[in-house]
């Protein structure tokens, strides 16, 4: 019997019993009559039971995704979905906190699969990953503008995986206009965040904690920001008082922004350096001796098959690190890759210690903002892990 929905195999239902998200091609017994591409459809198991709504796409290994479990209207799990996130960020972002940029939609993070959305002071930034969630694009934006209230959403969907889905890149604005340069605070910090032309939707706001640490950790130390991007981590440390504050980037665009960065927190740019250089390249060879070096790369490990090689890059940068900051001195070690997980990124550190023979020991682990949370059913929403090193 071809039902009218997606059917599980035998014995294949239990991850979306325990609520995650992901149903893999191999899970699936049968597609309805008439499957189309990115639709919207119920979920059974093999014994008949409704198990929710999945939007699918016969392309992706990911042949489907649930975005309502139980029986019940999948635009009401939807709906329901989004409050909960904004309210989450409501308990955490309060008016007058010093913070208006923050990441308000964090997908399956938040119940919502292959939807991101940040918040940049009263514009919103949408990323849609997915052919499924492109068909509720028109739904999520009509909830954002009703229950999120602002004053413009700008598109900015350019991940390289929208191709796997058959999407072509998206950037523009899908409710009202504001400028394409838009100034943000974080913790009472002034950041220039540039829509258009920018990595991520702009700005690395998982790591806010983490640069409200470090500036805590600064003062009268000279700190190396390596993987600075805009210069997140440099304003936090100069304005908690650093002594100089080197950034490290291979895009000049974003180091040209770091320099604005300054500019807007009336920091000198006499005295910090700004370098356009490989971090790899760099830490060979340091134009001074640091006492606090901040490494946040890009996640080296995009997909599974690439652990290997991104555990050799984290110790190749971690070792240069330990091996040249001065004694007493700190690293701020990161890795975003969720498929180098803390035990093995705790594993490549202790082994990038060891080869530069030093005494190393951890003060402080790591995670991601509460804006980015992790949904307990579905792992892979956890990616960003740190490690605070004190080195004799
Ligand atoms: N710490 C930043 C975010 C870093 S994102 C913040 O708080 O905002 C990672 C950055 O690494 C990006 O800006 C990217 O341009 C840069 N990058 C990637 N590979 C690099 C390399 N090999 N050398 C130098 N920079 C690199």
């Amino acid at each position: 019997m071809i039902r009218r929905g997606i059917v599980l195999r035998r014995e294949k239902d239990k991850a979306v019993r325990n609520r995650h998200h992901w149903i893999f091609s191999g899970a699936v017994e049968s597609l309805p009559q008439g499957f189309v591409d990115g639709g919207l459809y119920p979920v059974f198991s093999h014994e008949g039971e409704a198990l929710g709504h999945a939007y699918a796409n016969s392309r992706s290994a990911i042949i489907a995704r649930m975005v309502g479990f139980g029986p019940g209207d999948p635009f009401l799990a939807l709906r329901t979905s989004i409050l909960r996130a904004l309210a989450l960020r409501r308990d955490f972002f309060g008016e007058g906190e010093g913070t208006n940029a923050y990441r308000i939609i964090n997908a399956e993070g938040d119940g919502l699969p292959g939807l991101i959305v940040d918040r940049y002071d009263s514009t919103l930034v949408v990323q849609v990953a997915t052919l499924g969630m492109e068909k509720l694009k028109d739904f999520v934006i009509d909830t954002l503008v009703a229950e999120a209230a602002p004053a413009a959403i700008f598109e900015k969907s350019n991940m390289p995986s929208r191709r796997e889905e058959g999407l072509e890149d998206r950037q523009g604005w899908l409710y009202g206009e504001s400028e394409n340069r838009i100034r943000v605070f974080e913790n009472g910090h002034a950041f220039c965040v540039d829509l258009a032309d920018s990595q991520k939707t702009g700005f690395y706001l998982d790591q806010r904690e983490m640069r409200k640490l470090a500036g805590s950790l600064a003062e009268g130390r000279k700190v190396l920001n390596a993987f600075s991007y805009t210069g997140g981590f440099s304003v936090y440390a100069l304005t908690g008082g650093a002594a100089s504050v080197d950034s490290v980037d291979a895009s000049a665009k974003a180091l040209d922004l770091a320099r604005d960065n300054f500019a807007l927190n009336g920091l000198p740019e006499q005295g910090n350096g700004f370098y356009e250089a490989d971090v790899f390249e760099f830490l060979r060879d340091p134009p001074a001796e640091y006492d606090f070096v901040v490494l946040d790369p890009p996640a080296f490990a995009k997909r599974k098959t690439d652990v290997l090689q991104a555990c050799r890059g984290y110790k190749d940068i971690n070792r240069l690190a330990i091996r040249r900051v001065a004694a007493g001195g700190l690293v701020f070690t990161f890795s975003c890759s969720h498929f180098v997980d803390e035990h093995l990124f705790r594993q490549v550190v202790f082994q990038a210690a060891a080869e530069a023979s030093r005494n190393v020991r951890i003060l402080m682990r790591h995670r991601q903002a509460p804006d980015h949370p992790v949904n307990i059913y579905h792992p892979e929403t956890e990616y960003l892990k740190g490690f605070l090193l004190y080195v004799d």
